[in-house]
């Protein structure tokens, strides 16, 4: 894949003329935006809201099948207190809340697609792929990439993958699915002990495997784990898998390593592992942008990386004091947008206007303001942005 930058032998001129003959091959329709924004998680929500209001168009990209980056993946029933204005809400809330608020500006939605390649074009917009083979041509891009893309630890035995998506899962999609089987669950988390919990009464029959003592779940869950052990509606072993189990190519059990050194063979039909999630930052490394502890490095007035047009806001970013905070995101998106313009329209003013009393956010936000006949355009403050 090549970067914005280009290949170490190319210059930038180069890599974009032998990128533009490409172009000319590309298949089926090219998106046109002012910006692309990679990674639907809060921040990057909140970036499509900033721009909106200074009535940019915005595409937005995420690996995952839907919004909401670490808030829906990681922690979407858990309790959040320090978003300004809501004394609490969950992970999912939020993100609901963020939809709904960026709902007027109508961004283009691409879900379940990871984007691969950003290249820079000679007449100074970028050109970026996906891989479900969408295309942008866009103004700007921003990276809000968070920590990268969401990967579950996988179940590293001899022969795992081939039963990954039939008889191995590492997400549950429908759980009627697991009704009448016999289940193994690998992990000690929320994850592990919630499915547990909750198949217990579907499956025929439940064996949870942990490798130590210590429980990352809710106490409470892993509680009434051992009540149902006690009871005798499931099992609960202390150790290892050492080798998956087949019978004529199909998914038999597997043989755990116990803390007392038996190997003992558990029988399965359904196997589902739930050793946590780790980002990686997948693509973004390689678009030849400065980075250091595998962050963007970006300047703290527009967020923009070391290429002029690419943004980074959110979690992925880097700069002096920067806290990986939801509130430290949406700040920068407001920052990034305003730099996002004056880069598509150099030496244009844009004057600051509150959503209050601006009629031309009210047209954008599609709203209409009690007092919108009186209301004027009255600028915040001016200056260039
Ligand atoms: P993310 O939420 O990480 O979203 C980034 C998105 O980009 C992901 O969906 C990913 O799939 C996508 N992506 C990455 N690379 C690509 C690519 N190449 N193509 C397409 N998509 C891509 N913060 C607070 O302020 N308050 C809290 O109380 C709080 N609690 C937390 C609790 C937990 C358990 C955790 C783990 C975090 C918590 N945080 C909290 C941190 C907060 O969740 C993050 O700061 C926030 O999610 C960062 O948002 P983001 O949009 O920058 O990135």
């Amino acid at each position: 894949m090549r970067s914005v930058t280009g290949g170490a032998k190319a210059s930038r001129g180069e890599i974009l003329l032998s990128r533009e003959s490409q172009l000319a091959l590309i298949d089926g329709p090219v998106i046109d935006t002012d910006a692309v924004i990679v990674g639907a998680g809060p921040v990057g929500l909140f970036q499509v809201f900033e721009l909106g209001l200074l009535g940019l168009k915005a595409h937005i990209v995420d690996s995952l099948p839907v919004a909401g980056g670490q808030c829906i993946e990681l922690y979407p029933d858990k309790p959040i207190y320090d978003i300004p204005a809501l004394p609490v809400c969950t992970g999912r809330e939020l993100i609901e809340r963020l939809l709904e608020q960026i709902r007027p500006f109508d961004a283009g939605f691409h879900l379940g697609q990871e984007v691969t390649e950003v290249h820079g074009r000679e007449d100074g917009r970028f050109h970026v792929v996906t891989s479900r083979g969408t295309h942008f041509r866009a103004g700007a891009v921003v990276i809000a990439g968070g920590v990268g893309s969401f990967q579950p630890r996988r179940l590293s035995v001899e022969g795992a993958e081939r039963h990954e998506g039939r008889a191995l899962h590492y997400k549950v999609r429908d759980p009627a699915s697991f009704t009448d089987a016999d289940l193994l669950i690998l992990g000690g988390g929320d994850s592990a002990l919630d499915w547990t919990l909750n198949l217990v009464e579907r499956a025929r029959s439940v064996v949870l495997v942990h490798r130590r003592p210590e429980f990352r779940a809710a106490p409470a869950s892993v509680a009434r784990m051992f009540e149902l052990r006690d009871a005798g509606r499931l099992d609960y072993l202390e150790g290892q898998v050492q080798q998956i189990l087949e019978s004529n190519g199909e998914l038999a059990g597997v043989s755990v390593r116990t803390v007392d050194g038996v190997t003992r063979r558990v029988g399965a039909t359904q196997l589902l592992v739930f050793w946590g999630l780790h980002p990686k930052l997948g693509p973004i490394a390689d678009w030849g942008l400065d980075l250091s502890r595998r962050a963007l490095q970006v300047d703290a007035e527009k967020f923009q990386t070391s290429i002029p047009g690419i943004f980074a806001v959110g979690d992925i970013n880097d700069y002096p004091g920067k806290k990986k905070l939801i509130l430290s995101g949406f700040h920068e998106t407001a920052l990034a947008a305003f730099a996002i313009q004056s880069h598509l329209q150099p030496g244009k003013k844009v004057h600051l206007q509150y959503t209050t009393t601006s009629p031309i956010m009210h047209r954008r936000l599609g709203v209409v303001a009690p007092d919108a006949e009186s209301a004027t355009d009255t600028p915040r403050r001016s200056g260039t942005a």
